[in-house]
């Protein structure tokens, strides 16, 4: 491989001044903004190539939106997810309750919105005595090859202590009689998965989950449908960097989430990625990381539209 990571490492460093951490989740605000981490998982050679802050764990946040919804996939069926929440693209923010008022349709627009997320986790029922969240979990220590995922509790803590937006979400999905369970389990999933611990590591794995047709490219096991893989992939592509999806579409082309805690997850052609820098655009991209993936991209020919 051409491109050398530290060095990119280096060459987008000081584009961490032009962002901030998230302050609105305060556990969050105290998070050192000046890392920069990477690592890029090659499906083919079946190899790991990390570098800088590639071990430091971070909240997940909004990159669990991804994972619960390839689980409520799996437990529930494509049509049935496809049937509650919707796939189109937003221009708002992602927490507002536009994302719902603009349509006729009661279910939320996509599922990475935070309405169409709520909602999702909401799908997930309880089994086994396993509440949804223990099932998210372990799904995600499955899917991210990573036994170390845990839940922050300071955290959540914090999630519950000024969550009152998703709050008035889960309750305006009540009123439209679309959350599927009750508004307490449902938001303490949502704010749970968000506070789940991992590492650069953590989302390269995932990403090649993805970029190898839901195959765990480490064990050759089968771990998501092929058809949940390429749905998700789509809509990353179309609304995982939030309402700045289109910017990136054009300018990285990598199907692409990412949380306010700073990570990233990408899953291109034959490679998986997982990016961290906390320091976010207005949006709430990681500025350094984007524009680390952007170089990735480019030097390995990675953009799917570039053919
Ligand atoms: N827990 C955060 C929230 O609900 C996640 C936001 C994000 O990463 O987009 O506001």
């Amino acid at each position: 491989m051409a491109l050398n990571l530290n060095d990119a490492i280096q060459a987008c460093w000081k584009r961490i001044d032009e962002g901030q951490v998230a302050t609105y989740i305060p556990a969050l605000a105290k998070v050192d903004p000046y890392q920069l981490g990477v690592c890029l998982y090659d499906v083919d050679s079946g190899k790991k190539n990390c570098a800088g802050a590639a071990n430091v764990r971070f909240a997940i946040e909004s990159v669990s939106k991804v994972i619960t919804l390839l689980y409520a996939i799996e437990r529930l069926g494509l049509a049935k997810v496809e049937e509650q929440v919707g796939t189109r693209q937003t221009g708002f923010a992602f927490d507002t309750i536009l994302n719902m008022e603009i349509t006729k349709e009661t279910k939320p627009l996509n599922p990475f919105v935070n309405s169409g997320a709520i909602l999702v986790s909401s799908l997930i029922e309880e089994e086994d005595h396993r509440s949804p969240f223990d099932q998210i979990l372990d799904f995600t220590r499955e899917i991210c090859h990573d036994p170390q995922v845990t839940l922050n509790e300071e955290i959540y803590q914090s999630e519950l202590r000024t969550g009152d937006m998703n709050r008035s979400l889960a309750y305006y999905l009540k009123a439209k009689e679309t959350l599927a369970n009750d508004v307490t389990t449902s938001l303490e999933t949502y704010f749970k998965q968000c506070s789940m611990m991992v590492t650069c590591e953590s989302l390269a794995n995932l990403g090649a989950v993805l970029a190898n047709d839901g195959i765990a490219p480490w064990s050759g096991e089968r771990l998501i449908s092929s058809d949940a893989a390429t749905y998700a992939k789509s809509v990353m592509m179309t609304t995982g960097l939030y309402n700045e999806s289109g910017t990136y579409s054009v300018k990285i082309g990598i199907p692409t989430k990412s949380g306010v805690g700073g990570g990233l997850v990408a899953s291109a052609p034959k490679y998986g990625i997982g990016i961290f820098s906390p320091a976010l655009d207005p949006a709430g991209n990681s500025v350094a990381g984007l524009a680390l993936l952007e170089m990735i991209s480019r030097e390995l020919k990675l953009d799917i539209f570039n053919y």
